[in-house]
């Protein structure tokens, strides 16, 4: 199987500034970037949209969906709250012409790689530090203390996936993080692909 574009993964552990970067290079036309919006089961949260944030489906649904093998890939990522990316997302955005972007989970993201080696750029963003990780969530304003900190509690395992991706990030200053996810994602973009799925789960 050759067809469609490239997938291009940015995972880290939550509030590490994955979400920035991947809004950065979805401005970047000449990327021919699109958005890969995943399901979940958890509720919406302030403005998100049904369809752009995420597809949002009741837990029954959801359940259903990886009973028939709907999924790409699927994660527990916290208790009760289950994520996913539709094997018709990455589907909808081949047929656009364009190339697939998840900011997704670092499991999540190992998956996708392992399934698409070639066509995939996997890139893990690492915080400077997991002090200023707390510090960015609680900045952020949109979690819990009790979810913060069970977003930390997870971090450093997490973490320690960060050398079996392709390219690990370090976001110290935006400027400089900003700069190299571009050139990485260029860079990639600029590869042919071959056939390369080298996993049929
Ligand atoms: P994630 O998607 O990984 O959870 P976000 O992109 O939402 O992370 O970033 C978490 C918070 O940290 C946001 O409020 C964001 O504006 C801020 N942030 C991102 N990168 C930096 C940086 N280099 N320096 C300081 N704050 C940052
Ligand atoms: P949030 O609840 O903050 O939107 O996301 C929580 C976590 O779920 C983040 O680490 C996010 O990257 C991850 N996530 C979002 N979509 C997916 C997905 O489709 N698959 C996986 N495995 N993780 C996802």
């Amino acid at each position: 199987m050759n067809k469609g574009g490239k997938l291009i993964v940015f995972s880290a552990p939550s509030g590490s500034g994955k979400t920035t970067i991947v809004r950065h290079l979805l401005g970047i036309k000449a990327l021919n970037l699109e958005f890969s919006v995943s399901a979940t089961s958890r509720a919406p949260r302030g403005e998100e949209v049904h369809g752009k944030d995420y597809y949002f489906l009741t837990l029954e649904d959801f359940k259903h969906k990886m009973k028939t093998d709907a999924f790409l890939e699927w994660e527990e990522v916290y208790r009760d709250n289950f994520y996913g990316t539709l094997h018709s997302e990455v589907e909808r955005i081949w047929a656009m012409g364009k190339n697939v972007i998840f900011d997704i989970d670092v499991v999540g993201g190992l998956r996708i790689k392992k399934k698409y080696a070639e066509r995939t750029l996997a890139v893990f963003v690492k915080p400077p530090s997991v002090e200023e990780l707390k510090i960015r969530l609680k900045k952020r304003k949109t979690e819990s203390d009790e979810k913060i900190n069970m977003r930390i509690a997870k971090a450093s395992v997490e973490m320690a996936t960060a050398p079996r991706f392709d390219y690990i990030i370090e976001n110290d200053t935006l400027e400089h993080a900003l700069a190299e996810a571009e050139r990485l994602v260029a860079q990639h973009i600029a590869k042919p692909i071959f056939d390369d799925v080298t996993e049929e789960e």
